[in-house]
Order: structure tokens, then C-alpha cells, then sequence
């Protein structure tokens, strides 16, 4: 049976979907809409780290070998620094390790295997912004900001943090609750906006060799770095020979939740982080009087989505589950959720007459995992930075900030813990519950 499909995005998320399709679709009558809404496919930002979960879908997609000729990344290690007298207190193991990757050339790298050999399965649609779309029982009419509309039987929303499909499907589902019960509605509504996790990120890059003549001894020439404190902390590591990528973060007391007062990314000074930053270890500060242009990002994350499908419409990435960025995992998230539904819609036994039950299929099995993620992601940040409400039961504080190594132990247990997620279960076991799950719809 024909099924024409209609991802909304042409980022990590949505260009990792057309590939799975790509790879595993059987139907020569299945097909793939890809609606990008700027004229070419682009990516903002520096470095992701790409963990083994993202090297095992890679290896699922034949595409391996265009990762494993990438260094891994140095093992980060994590030092007490809001005080003038510093020192190491533990370097996360990563069996497997983890490859740093500028973001634009995952980008590149997900493009050129798609467009390798045919694509007959495939039109890409650039400059093509969703405004809303309407969902009947028989399929999807998309509208876009030019005014024109296409049809399709299942939508993809990979359209990012602002997915114009996530406040459509919302606004419905919240609609269709106001009639019985308003405060629900409401509240549905709210679960669909992001919200301010109480943290700013300064992002900037520090040129190696001009840091190594003004600080030859400096630790951050090393490799990678977590630099913790108390409310503040700062992730150091090099993305090229001669690059290296900071981004220093700032936490306010009580900000988790609350609404952005401003814009979400203005440009920042270095005045303004050497003197956050003042009495922090002196490496890092000669590191903060030498670095280039700074940006200064509110993190935001999208909490608890009560569920990322409706009908015939399905959220993946950052759409359905934008997170912080301390964990390095959005874009890992986004293939996963990408992996995992694309097998689905290849399944031979999804059709156009039953995708509603399959999509409902994706959400249990994809939901608790990303869910896990954007509260680790969560969790980590704020150990890095000793957040009282995040310690491990029974740390004392006291001693902690005060650089007590059996406390501080207790935190790197607990962060060593929760990394574990990166290969703990890979995404192959999603997909097997998936595949057991669609046989017996
Ligand atoms: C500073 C920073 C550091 C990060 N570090 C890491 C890391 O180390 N590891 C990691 O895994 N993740 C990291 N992330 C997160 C990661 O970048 C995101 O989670 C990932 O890019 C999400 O991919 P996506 O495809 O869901 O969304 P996006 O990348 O946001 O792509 C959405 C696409 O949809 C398009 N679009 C938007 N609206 C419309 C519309 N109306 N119509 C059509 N198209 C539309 C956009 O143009 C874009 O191409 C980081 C993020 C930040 C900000």
C-alpha cells in the first residue's frame, strides 16, 4: 500500500529519518516529502559529541566507517576550580570512548549519504516553511508560509525547540480537552512550551596557540576539561589542532522553570565572564582574558511532553524533547528517535490504515528513554556545580565546597552513573521492543 510521507525539518533529526528510510523501506510506493524551511541545509554551533548509542545506528545504516576514521575524544576529566588552589577529582571512563564533531560536519556527512545513489524515494523541498497543518481521517494537508498546502499520510515534526507541528498538534489536543475539563487544557498547553532551566552559557572559542604563548603550562591545553565550582561551571575541550571549544556556564538560584526575561542568544562580552569568574583557578582566568567572540545562550529544555504523537502526526529531536546541553545528547537523541521510527514506518506491516496505532507504538518506547536523557542532562549540569537540590543523599555540602574528596566522590559516582547511559542499551534493543510491539497490532 502507498504511504507518502512528510518530515517538517531538515536538521540532525529529520535528515537521520530520510536516511533510515532510505536504508530499510521495502515499498517502491513509499515516499518522502523533506520540507526545510531555509534555502539550504545549515548548522549553527561548534562541537557535538557523538556517543557509542549514535556509532550504533551509524553502524546499522552501513555508514560506520564514515565515523571510525574520526579521533575519539581525550577522556574528560573533572577538577575543583572556584578556588586558587585546584586539583583533579576524577576522569569519567567511556569504555568505548566519544568523538567530538562539528556540527556541520554531521550535517555534511548525513547529506552525502543521502544523496549517494538513489533518492527516487525522496524530494527535498527547500525555503518551504510549516506554518500549520490540518489532520482529517484520511491523511494530512500541510500550509506553509507561502501559502501553498501538500498532502500527506503521516507528518514528522523534526522541525526543532520552536516545531511549529508540536503547537499545532498541542493546540488541538488542548482544544479537544477544553470542552471537559479547561484546567487540563491549560496545562497541556504550558507542557508544550520550553522552559528556562535557570542557566546561561557563554560560548566562545580560544585560539590554542595563542593561549600556549601567553600560558604554556595551561591545563586547558590538555584536553578535555569539566572545570566545577559552586554555581558555575565550564567545559573545556579542542575541536580542532589549533581550535579550542569553551563554554562557560552561570546558573541562577531558583531559575529552573522560571519564564526568559529577553531574548534566548544575545552577544556577550569577555569582560563580563572574567569577572564571573574572578576567583575561580588562574588558568582558567588567563584562559577567559584570551578568548574570541562570545555569545551568551539562556538553556532551555522542554520538559515532561505527555506524549509525542497524535493521530497521524509524530514529533522527533529537539521538537519533542529539547534539552540541556550537559550531557551532550540532543543530537544523539534525535537520531535514536530517528532510528527507531523509520524501521517503524518501513515495517511491512504499517500501512497508511493503521499508522495512528504504530506512532502510538514509537511514543512508549522512545518517550522514557529521552525523557531519561533531558533529566540527566538536567542533573549533571547541576552536579557539576554543586546544586544543593541535585548532591547525592547524605553529601555535605560544607565539606563539599570545600574541596572534601570523599564528598566530591560521592558527585563523580553519581555523574559516572549516569553516563553509563551513552552504551548502556543501544538503540538496536529499542527497536526489537518496537518490532515485538508492531507484531501484534
Ligand atoms: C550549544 C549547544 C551544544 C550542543 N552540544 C551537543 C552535544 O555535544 N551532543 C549532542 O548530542 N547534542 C548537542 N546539542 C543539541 C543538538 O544540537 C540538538 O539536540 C540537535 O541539533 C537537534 O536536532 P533536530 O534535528 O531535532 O533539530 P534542529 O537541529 O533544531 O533542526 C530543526 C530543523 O528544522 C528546520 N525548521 C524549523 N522550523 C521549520 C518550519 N516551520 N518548517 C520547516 N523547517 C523548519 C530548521 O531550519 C532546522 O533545519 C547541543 C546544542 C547546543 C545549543
Amino acid at each position: 500500500m502507498a504511504m507518502k510521507v512528510a518530515i517538517c525539518g531538515g536538521g540532525i533529526g529529520g535528515l537521520t529519518l530520510a536516511l533510515v528510510l532510505k536504508k530499510f523501506m521495502t515499498s517502491s510506493t513509499f515516499t518522502v516529502d523533506l520540507y526545510e524551511a531555509e534555502p539550504s541545509f545549515t548548522e549553527i554551533g561548534a562541537g557535538i559529541t557523538v556517543w557509542q548509542r549514535t556509532r550504533s545506528v551509524f553502524a546499522s545504516l552501513g555508514l560506520q566507517a564514515t565515523l571510525e576514521n574520526r579521533a575519539l575524544s581525550p577522556p574528560m576529566t573533572l577538577r575543583k576550580s572556584d578556588t586558587k588552589e585546584p586539583f583533579v577529582f576524577h576522569t569519567l571512563v567511556i569504555p568505548h570512548g566519544c568523538i567530538a564533531l562539528p556540527r556541520a560536519d554531521m550535517v555534511q556527512l548525513l547529506v552525502e549519504s543521502l544523496y549517494a545513489d538513489s533518492t527516487s524515494f525522496l524530494t527535498i523541498h527547500f525555503s518551504k516553511k510549516l506554518e500549520v497543518y490540518d489532520q482529517d481521517g484520511y491523511g494530512i494537508t500541510l500550509r506553509f508560509a507561502d501559502g501553498s498546502s501538500s498532502r500527506a499520510d503521516v507528518l514528522v515534526g523534526a522541525d526543532g525547540i520552536g516545531s511549529p507541528t508540536r503547537k499545532t498538534m498541542y493546540a488541538g489536543i488542548a482544544e479537544h480537552i477544553a470542552q471537559g475539563d479547561p484546567e487540563k487544557a491549560t496545562s497541556i498547553l504550558q507542557s508544550a512550551r520550553p522552559t528556562w532551566t535557570g542557566t546561561h552559557a557563554y560560548r566562545t572559542l580560544l585560539d590554542r596557540e595563542k593561549l600556549k604563548t601567553i600560558s604554556p603550562q595551561n591545563v586547558m591545553l590538555g584536553g578535555g576539561l569539566l572545570w566545577c565550582g559552586s554555581g558555575k561551571h565550564v567545559v573545556s575541550y579542542p575541536i580542532s589542532p589549533t581550535l579550542i571549544n569553551i563554554l562557560f556556564f552561570d546558573t541562577i538560584p531558583d531559575g529552573l522553570g522560571k519564564p526568559l526575561s529577553g531574548p534566548s542568544v544575545v552577544a556577550a562580552s569577555k569582560d563580563e565572564i572574567v569577572e564571573l569568574y574572578k576567583d575561580w583557578e588562574d588558568d582558567l582566568r588567563i584562559a577567559a582574558e584570551n578568548i574570541g567572540d562570545v555569545s551568551k545562550w539562556a538553556i532551555s529544555h522542554m520538559r515532561d511532553l505527555p506524549q509525542y504523537a497524535d493521530g497521524r502526526v509524530v514529533l522527533i529531536g529537539d521538537s519533542a524533547h529539547s534539552m540541556s546541553t550537559h550531557f551532550g545528547a540532543g543530537a544523539g537523541q534525535a537520531i535514536d528517535d530517528a532510528y527507531v521510527l523509520g524501521r517503524i514506518l518501513a515495517h511491512p506491516k504499517v500501512t497508511a490504515n493503521n499508522i495512528a496505532e504504530a506512532l502510538k507504538v514509537y511514543d512508549a518506547v522512545r518517550r522514557p528513554v529521552a525523557s531519561t536523557a533531558l533529566e540527566y542532562s538536567l542533573r549533571t549540569g547541576f552536579l557539576y556545580e554543586f546544586h544543593p537540590d541535585y548532591l547525592p543523599v547524605g553529601t555535605d555540602i560544607e565539606k563539599l565546597r570545600a574541596g572534601d574528596r570523599a564528598e566530591l566522590k560521592k558527585v563523580s559516582d553519581d555523574l559516572q552513573d549516569m553516563v553509563r547511559f551513552h552504551w548502556a542499551e543501544l538503540p538496536e534493543k529499542e527497536w526489537d521492543r518496537a518490532r515485538e510491539a508492531l507484531e501484534r497490532l
